[in-house]
């Protein structure tokens, strides 16, 4: 017999053929075994650039090119000393611009595993989360709403199961999938309705399938090559600074030449000038600028990565310094998502619920009465819809390490909830009672489940019961009254009639009021259908049974998060898919809504054009009752006002949303797979404070970019300027080629680094987000860049001059004068390093606090004292030592440049552009509501 394919197959064969049970998945051992002769589930990566490679490029620059050129001719006319010299710095140069790219590159690989997918899978007959480069043939994948299918998978068990494919087959409709072979062997990839692909997105549902083909077997691995389209790593300012280096490459070789013939006019010998122009021209190119702003990107994201935040596409680092809105789901992001059902309300009645966290441990109270479970019909109903529509479960876990074989300690057990918080507490509510989930199973049979999405916003099970049929309903209030045409009222059934619906409202709104999340709970009995009805035919004509209320505090630390985004000029915006009382009651605990502010629903929004909403929105804190295609109109409003957005979501229909904001946000726990691939950042605990703290440090590393630039460009002019100015004078050489690479290398190098690492001013947090369009340059840094280089290099040339007009006909004066023009440049330099950590001047930062920049600096003081001192060195920098009015002419030139401008500073008391903490309290009053 033929042997049958993946597709042809039924559920049983398929787990024979793959050896494995379908409920109790592989074991690790075989896992293990299997991962080893399969190899990993991953596509094959593209080209990667070897260390090497990466090495020999660093030499492939023109300018060093030239630089060995030029060496050789020294080599050849016996300059041996200089030819070894500059081969010398030629090669530490190469070898540090290696450490960095590399450390670059490894940290930009760092960052991509970081985000790499996850899988649920059963092994060991557990449910268990593992890394998706780690599934092997035989695997039992557990998948729902917003995966992303980790490999090949067939169907064993599908629930309303849609997934999107257009990915591999570029049909963009879900297909419905179900678990059945197909017979015919040669169908097309489309119509293998029973197969999951690798890299395609269950859209929603949920099901089971097991894996058949891994990595380069499946078939997005086929087209692997196709699709090979990796992320662009590169920022904007990268960019930026890419044109900008082009620029300055011609400027410095433009000038180099200036100073060259210059030189040569003035009597200079051709071969000197030629090697000084070439050592100028490789000084002046800030060749290192792209592999320091690359790292202090990379260093940047570590830092966010500790603070919770995972940045997924590099550019997004720069955006969120120009952030100027969050938008913010509530559940889980502003509050905890620990829910507990406090409050219930059965037909007219108001129950209470004791009890704290997960511990099923409570009691239902009534009029202070705990109530008599046994005679009250409609709480057994409630109790036993909030069982059952439910996929959630409650587990006991015991922590220590002696009772980790569950030997019973109350003391030392915990209570777990597996799946979704509303829903776990609910399991938690009705175990309260002694309704546990175990108890009913027995009783009644789920035969279908019309799934929970943030449209809907409610949930069904259909249930055979002692030989009928039943539906169960929950969710949001609103959504399921709709549904309901009749009320449990007093132990009896009746017709919802227009009272009883506005008691229950109000009832809904009252426990709204108390920042509760309220859902409802309906049932209906199913005699008419035997076999599954449509999800309209299963949710109408419900009985309503009552409302359960639960509470969700707020998370602590977020308040804190607000006056800080609000002193930074971020203003907050709450959107949530709740009930819009429960959300202005957490909006107001948590200081979100502010005064004249305004509230919408998502009903209100479908009524509004994109004008009238433009025109409002600026003035509305809380979005409530929305669905997810309500955040796409609303970021696109925000931004056609200007405004820079940063947006969370998690579910799959958030994707469209999240991406098409500045900066869209996933969240790592909760979040769906389709929601984290459209992201920038993800939040790696969910929390809207781990946003604030990414853009704080998205702050700090755009104005560590900007110190470094300043402190390099600055430093470049400098050294232009003493060339230029000394050979448009006619003077003699100021600094010879082997000094100008020296201070290159040295000077300009390790103090850059350290600068990319500084630490963020402390008013960081209280200026305006800066515009998404402003140039590097902007706030006087070009400025800064051109006066401070400028000084740099008149100060130099003067301390050069002061020493040299002893005797200008003197080789040895001639020396001297270099020593200390070199000194001087270095010096200043070093100087100016620590003005560069401020954006006012030099004396209002602590000069030790960045221990990098003390360690840099000094290092570099050690090496010149080192050249200048050291009698072998000597010869090779062409240095002599110094003596104390050497000094005192190095010392006051070199810090005139820095110390004048700072004093300057101080006594036009400029200050930068604080944010008007006032900016966002609002003139009109009017509080909008549905
Ligand atoms: P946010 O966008 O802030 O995270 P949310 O999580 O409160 O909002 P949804 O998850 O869309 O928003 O829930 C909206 C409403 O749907 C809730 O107020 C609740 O009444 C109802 N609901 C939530 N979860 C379920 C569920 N599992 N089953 C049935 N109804 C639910």
């Amino acid at each position: 017999m033929e042997q049958k394919l993946w597709h042809q197959m039924n559920a049983d064969e398929l787990q024979q053929a793959l050896d494995v049970n379908g409920s109790s998945g592989l074991s690790s051992e075989e896992a293990g075994k299997r991962l080893e002769a399969h190899g990993a589930n991953e596509l094959s990566e593209g080209e990667k650039i070897s260390p090497i490679a990466l090495f020999l490029n660093q030499f492939k620059d023109f300018m060093v090119l030239v630089l060995m050129g030029a060496t050789l001719i020294s080599g050849l006319l016996g300059e041996y000393l200089d030819a070894i010299t500059i081969v010398a710095i030629i090669v530490i140069n190469g070898i540090l611009g290696f450490v960095q790219e590399y450390r670059a590159e490894r940290s930009l690989r760092a960052l991509k595993k970081l985000s790499a997918p996850t899988a649920h899978v059963i092994r060991n007959g557990e449910v268990v989360q593992i890394q998706a480069d780690h599934l092997v043939p035989g695997d039992i994948v557990l998948l729902e709403s917003g995966d992303r299918i980790p490999a090949d998978i067939r169907w064993l068990e599908t629930n309303v199961c849609y997934v999107e494919e257009s990915a591999l087959t570029g049909e963009s409709v879900p297909v419905n999938k179900h678990n059945q072979a197909i017979y015919d062997a040669s169908i097309p990839l489309g119509d293998q309705k029973n197969f999951g692909f690798m890299g395609t997105m269950v859209t929603r549902g949920t099901g089971k399938g097991v894996v058949v083909r891994t990595g380069m077997h499946t078939e997005m691995g086929k087209i692997a090559d196709l699709i090979q389209q990796t992320e662009s790593m590169e920022t904007p300012l990268q960019h930026r600074l890419e044109q900008l280096g082009k620029i300055l490459i011609i400027l410095a070789l433009v000038l180099t030449v200036m100073v060259v013939v210059a030189g040569i006019m003035h009597g200079q010998p051709a071969y000197g000038m030629f090697l000084a122009g070439v050592s100028l021209a490789v000084a002046a190119i800030p060749e290192g600028l792209p592999a320091i702003v690359t790292i202090a990107l990379a260093l940047g994201v570590q830092r966010m990565i500790k603070r919770k935040a995972i940045v997924r596409k590099l550019p997004s680092v720069e955006t969120l310094g120009c952030a100027s809105v969050i938008c913010s789901d509530k559940t889980g992001t502003l509050t905890q998502n620990k829910m507990t059902v406090t409050h219930m309300w059965l037909g007219g009645r108001v129950l209470q619920v004791t009890g704290e966290g997960y511990e099923p441990i409570g009691q239902i109270v009534e009029s202070d009465k705990a109530v008599d479970l046994k005679n009250d019909q409609a709480l057994r109903r409630l109790l036993q819809i909030a069982a059952l529509c439910n996929n959630a479960s409650l587990a006991e876990t015991f922590q220590s390490e002696s009772n980790k074989k569950k030997v019973k300690d109350e003391q030392q057990s915990t209570w777990e909830i597996k799946g979704d918080p509303t829903e776990g507490a609910l399991v938690v509510l009705a175990s309260k009672a002694g309704v546990t989930q175990q108890s009913l199973s027995s009783l009644y049979d789920r035969v279908n489940e019309y799934p929970f999405d943030s449209d809907r916003k409610r949930m069904s099970v259909q249930l055979k019961h002692q030989g009928g049929q039943l539906i169960y309903s929950k969710g949001a209030p609103d959504m399921l009254l709709d549904q309901c045409s009749y009320v449990l009222w007093d132990g009896k059934v009746v017709p919802f009639t227009g009272t009883l619906r506005q008691k229950v409202l109000a009832a809904n709104e009252a426990m709204a009021k108390s920042a509760l999340r309220v859902l409802g709970m309906a049932y209906r009995d199913l005699k008419s259908y035997e076999h599954a009805p449509t999800e309209a035919d299963a949710e109408c004509n419900l009985i309503f049974v009552g409302l359960t209320g639960m509470i969700d505090p707020p998370r602590k630390e977020v308040r804190d998060a607000i006056v800080t985004c609000r002193r930074a000029g971020i203003k907050t915006v709450m959107i949530t898919g709740d009930h819009q009382t429960t959300a202005e009651a957490i909006a107001n605990q948590l200081g979100i809504m502010q005064r004249g502010g305004l509230l919408y629903t998502g009903q209100q929004l479908a009524q509004m054009s994109d004008d009238e909403l433009d025109n409002k929105v600026d003035e509305v804190f809380v979005y409530a009752r929305v669905s997810p295609e309500h955040k796409l109109r609303i970021v696109k409003s925000l931004q056609r006002k200007g405004h820079v957005v940063a947006m969370t979501g998690d579910g799959v229909n958030d994707a469209p949303a999240i991406k098409a904001a500045d900066i869209g946000i996933a969240m790592g726990i909760t979040g769906t797979d389709v929601s984290k691939e459209a992201s920038a950042l993800i939040l790696s605990d969910d929390n809207f404070s781990t946003i604030v703290a990414a853009i704080e440090e998205g702050r700090g590393i755009y104005e560590n970019i900007r110190k470094f630039i300043r402190y390099l460009l600055a430093s470049n002019v400098g050294e232009i300027l003493t060339m230029f100015i000394a050979m448009m004078l006619g003077f003699p050489l100021p600094l010879v080629p082997i000094q100008i690479l020296w201070v290159n290398l040295v000077t300009d190098g390790l103090p850059a680094m350290a600068l990319g690492v500084d630490q963020a001013e402390k008013d960081l947090m209280e200026q305006r987000p800066r515009g998404a369009k402003e140039n590097i340059f902007a706030r006087r840094l070009g400025w800064k860049i051109i006066s401070r280089g400028i000084l740099i290099g008149v100060f130099t040339l003067m301390a050069f001059w002061l020493t040299l007009r002893v005797d200008w006909n003197s080789a040895e004066q001639l020396l001297k004068a270099q020593s200390v023009a070199f000194a001087t440049l270095v010096m200043a330099q070093l100087i100016h390093v620590f003005d560069c950590r401020s954006s006012r001047s030099i004396f209002h930062r602590n000069m030790f606090q960045n221990r990098y920049l003390v360690f840099a600096v000094l290092s570099s003081i050690i090496l010149l004292l080192a050249v200048l001192y050291i009698e072998p060195l000597q010869p090779v920098f062409k240095t002599v030592p110094l003596d104390l009015r050497d000094w005192a002419i190095t010392l006051v030139a070199a810090g005139i440049p820095t110390f004048v401008m700072g004093i300057g500073s101080v006594w036009s008391g400029r200050k930068p552009r604080k944010t008007n903490t006032n900016r966002n309290v609002l003139v009109k009053s009017t509080n909008i509501r549905a």
